[in-house]
């Protein structure tokens, strides 16, 4: 037997281990199994250049866990280590890396843990056996065992093993004896080794199938052995190989509980970086919540993580599935990976393909591509108003939808209203509602007028409107319906003659505002309408509304803004010019004014409780 010192500077270098990314100590068996497939796949290569002589056999890894010798071991059939190898490996490069690896990121946002490899084993175990041998020895050959029981020293000696490969034996520790629960075992193959590209048992599992038929059927059992991974899961395929059927299948597998995605992308791309995966645009109704740890961070098949902020954009969060990319960096800290190249580049890149695949979808079949927009909407606003790259390819496929439920393209909606709707600044006025029962009214005076109403009632709309009014180059503006009267929503230039002279006009005036009651906040504003307008008009303008909003949104604590509105009164309307300034007694005038008024509130659904049942008693009093 041959004994030695591990070679490392530093001494220390295992409870560092031990304590290095405590909760994440489950990465180990990743990092075991990593190692398996990768000596694997090394053989397998060695095959097909016809280095290795004879069949190769079957290469399924194992992992088999014995809860009473308190072991777990994972057993592979690959290219093995000589003695040589496992003191050149195991030793000096393995515990130089993992001490250089430590020293440099021991801050606790790395992504993945990757690089700590075959000594996080050290993390849960207190002693650890390596038993070798390579596809160079002799059949009789000896095998070596390396033994290391967590501390720089380690042993080696000559065992018997037959095959070829490596079984790496871990001694559990007391404080990590979880591990040696089959499901917890189990859960943490599923977890990161699903989608590894080579075989992996753990046990065996029972099947269960019906022979016979009729009365004869009976279920037999079988004892089979239980492969935990997909080696080959479908965004290493090519996209001609598969069907509608194999994408939805796979999504069921990822989110059991998720309804039918929309549609998905399939990213294969090698140059300037190595990325495949598959997105899945999930139906978000008009939930602007991101679903976090929805898509899922592969590099080579293994799992890294479902944390994919800083990699992907916020507004790409809003997707499902998965990515796999050996070119996102690993060993960095979170803040890094911003401003990596690749990163930028990957995240450019996903922006365009989910553009590209919009516009295909749209272009493919615009119907249906209208009747997905509810859900669709949401996404591509966020896009917009996040990425002012996808904003510019989403002016192909975004929508506005009217109250009549016709949709258009932005620059085709602008054509449409244009003759209509252009205001003295030469901005085109979109004229919108958030909501369609309760401006009904107002709606259909608009469209008695000539005007489009269109339909704004998902969370982003107000974002999304004010981001189209920054772009200059669009010259659109939007108006909520209610924000002004009618033939002001659109400002012209032309000024409407009052019938009625600065005198009748103060004097009408001052009936509303006594009307509307000193302690009201609302302004009383009398302005020359036509005289088929409405007599009284509640508004709401424009900028104190989106304040407001604005306020509700981001849940603003200093103080609820007032509710402020204007009541118009249209004095050249014949029931302010003649009716209320020929009545003859002052409590009449008194009395015709608040009517009018109560019902503009009326209209607006403003008048409620006490001030509703007086206004009705009254109204019933009249008559
Ligand atoms: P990494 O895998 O990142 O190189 P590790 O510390 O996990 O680092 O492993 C160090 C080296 O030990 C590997 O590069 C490989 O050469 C060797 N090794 C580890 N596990 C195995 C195995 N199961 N079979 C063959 N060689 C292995």
């Amino acid at each position: 037997m041959q004994k030695g010192t591990i070679s490392v500077q530093t001494e220390n270098i295992f409870p560092i281990i031990k304590k290095f990314l405590y909760s994440d100590h489950e990465i180990f068996l990743r990092e075991l199994v990593s190692n398996a497939v990768d000596a694997t796949n090394k053989l397998q290569v060695l095959a097909q250049r016809g280095e290795v002589k004879g069949e190769i056999g079957d290469t399924t890894i194992q992992v088999i866990v014995e809860p009473d010798e308190k072991r777990i071991i994972v057993r592979d059939r690959g290219i093995g280590m000589t003695e040589e190898e496992v003191l050149k490996y195991l030793n000096q490069i393995a515990f130089s890396s993992a001490a250089e690896f430590l020293e440099k990121y021991e801050d606790s946002g790395i992504i993945g843990h990757f690089g700590l490899g075959f000594y996080s084993a050290f993390m849960v175990a207190d002693k650890v056996e390596v038993v070798s041998k390579s596809w160079t020895q002799k059949a009789n050959a000896k095998a070596v065992k390396w033994t290391c029981e967590g501390s720089p020293e380690f042993s080696l000696e000559k065992v018997t093993k037959e095959d070829r490969g490596t079984d790496v034996i871990l001694y559990i520790n007391e404080e990590n004896n979880a591990f040696l629960e089959k499901p917890r075992l189990e859960n943490l193959l599923d977890k990161y080794c699903k989608f590894l590209p080579v075989p992996i048992q753990f046990g065996m599992r029972t099947e269960y199938e019906t022979v016979g038929e009729g009365d004869d059927a009976k279920e037999e059992k079988r004892e089979v052995p239980n492969i935990i991974n997909d080696p080959h899961p479908i965004w290493k395929k090519a996209p001609t190989d598969l069907k509608d059927e194999d994408y939805q299948q796979f999504y069921r597998s990822l989110y059991p509980m998720a309804p039918e995605p929309m549609f998905w992308i399939h990213l294969n791309i090698d140059y300037p970086f190595n990325l495949t995966g598959v997105l899945y645009f999930p139906k978000l109704g008009n939930s602007i919540e991101v679903a976090r740890n929805k898509i899922h961070l592969y590099c080579n098949q293994v799992f890294v993580t479902d944390d994919v902020r800083d990699i992907v954009p916020e507004w790409l969060l809003l997707l499902h599935g998965v990515i796999d990319s050996p070119d996102i960096p690993l060993n960095v800290s979170r803040s890094y990976l911003q401003s990596d190249t690749n990163v930028k580049k990957i995240s450019e890149y996903i922006a365009k393909k989910v553009a590209d695949k919009l516009n295909e979808q749209f272009k493919a079949d615009r119907k249906v591509f209208e009747e997905k927009w509810r859900d669709l909407g949401v996404f591509v606003k966020y896009g917009m108003i996040s990425d002012d790259k996808f904003q510019e390819r989403a002016m192909n496929f975004a929508l506005l939808e009217n109250t009549d439920g016709e949709f258009s393209l932005i620059n085709d909606y602008k054509e449409k209203i244009k003759a209509n709707q252009t205001d003295k600044h030469n901005k085109v006025v979109g004229i919108y509602t958030q909501d369609p029962d309760e401006h009904n009214a107002l709606i259909k005076a608009a469209k008695n007028r000539g005007y489009d109403v269109l339909k704004m009632n998902t969370p982003l709309d107000n974002h999304w409107m004010q981001h189209l009014e920054y772009r200059s180059d669009l010259g659109l503006l939007f108006v909520r319906i209610d924000s002004d009267t009618l033939d002001k929503l659109v400002q012209k230039d032309e000024e409407k003659t009052s019938v009625l002279d600065e005198k009748e006009t103060e004097q009408v005036k001052v009936l509303f505002k006594s009307a509307v009651g000193e302690q009201s906040l609302a302004q009383v504003e009398c302005s020359a309408l036509a005289p088929d307008d409405l007599p009284v008009t509640i508004t709401k303008p424009e900028f104190m509304r989106r304040m407001k909003e604005m306020q509700a949104l981001h849940g603003m604590g200093m103080g609820e803004l007032p509710e402020s509105y204007n009541v118009v009164v249209n004095t050249n309307h014949p029931l302010i010019a003649e009716k209320l300034l020929k009545m003859k007694k002052k409590d009449e005038q008194s009395g015709l004014a608040k009517y009018l008024y109560d019902m503009a509130l009326l209209q607006q659904g403003m008048l409620r409780g006490e001030a509703l049942t007086s206004f009705v008693e009254k109204t019933l009093s009249r008559l």
